[in-house]
């Protein structure tokens, strides 16, 4: 049976007003991205890298999904797990859509995390005070949910998984800069690249290993990926 490998970057969610370091607008300006998004920084100053996420937790709240995440919805309703959802974002916008079932591969900004025990709870916007206990072992070494630099991305194995089990690889908004999605691309006989920019990979351009671009923002390329990925998966 046919399955579908989507999988979504930051471009995805900057059309719902989403900033990313990349933007360099905003809540990023104030911040140096390797002393709020690194384990370095992290043991420096953890009062500072707690304000930033909490700051970014804030930012969700009033974000609304957008054309693309709608559409990644009414697929996976219509097709259930013939569509795999991976996602480099941390914000709650595909939930917000309505999507049930999608890895965050860099971690959630809605969830804290005990460092003692690992749990993770869901605190939705609120900002983590410094006060926060561990409802699992009561522990007070409590931090943000988002994979820095220089740590483990243990949800990247689902990378793997789905690269075994899909056969078309869609990638929405993703630079490849995190993420090599060329490597993915030259795995699978079908795939479609979204992105409003012709980004470079080693003096190659990447879209020119994908079988498909449409060099659309993620809001305009919706609809035509919605039927895409259709007459994939009804062929
Ligand atoms: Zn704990």
């Amino acid at each position: 049976m046919r399955r579908v490998l989507v999988l979504s970057g930051a471009g995805l969610s900057a059309q719902s007003g989403i900033s990313t370091f990349r933007d360099h607008d905003g809540l990023w300006e104030q911040y140096d991205v390797m002393q709020v998004c690194s384990t370095q920084g992290w043991q420096a100053d953890r009062d500072l890298v707690t304000r930033f996420y909490n700051a970014r937790r804030e930012d969700l709240r009033d974000k609304q999904p957008n054309a693309m995440h709608l559409e990644l919805t009414r697929l996976e309703r219509r097709y259930g797990n013939r569509i795999v959802h991976l996602t480099q974002n941390v914000d709650d916008l595909m939930e917000k859509a309505g999507v049930k079932q999608v890895v965050h591969l860099h971690g959630t900004l809605r969830d804290l995390r005990c460092e003692r025990c690992e749990e993770v709870w869901d605190v939705a916007y609120a900002p983590q005070n410094g006060n926060d206990l561990c409802p699992y072992c009561g522990s007070a070494q409590v931090r943000h949910n988002v994979v820095m630099f220089g740590e483990a991305a243990p949800m990247y194995r689902h990378i793997a998984e789905a690269m075994d089990t899909c056969d078309c690889f869609v990638a929405v908004g993703t630079s490849g800069q995190v993420i090599d999605i060329v490597s993915i691309a030259q795995r699978f006989e079908r795939s479609i690249l979204i992105n409003p920019n012709r980004e470079r990979y080693f003096g190659y351009f990447i879209d020119e290993h994908f079988t498909h671009f449409m060099q659309k923002g993620a809001v305009e390329a919706a609809k035509e990926l919605g039927a895409l990925i259709e007459a994939h998966l009804d062929a």
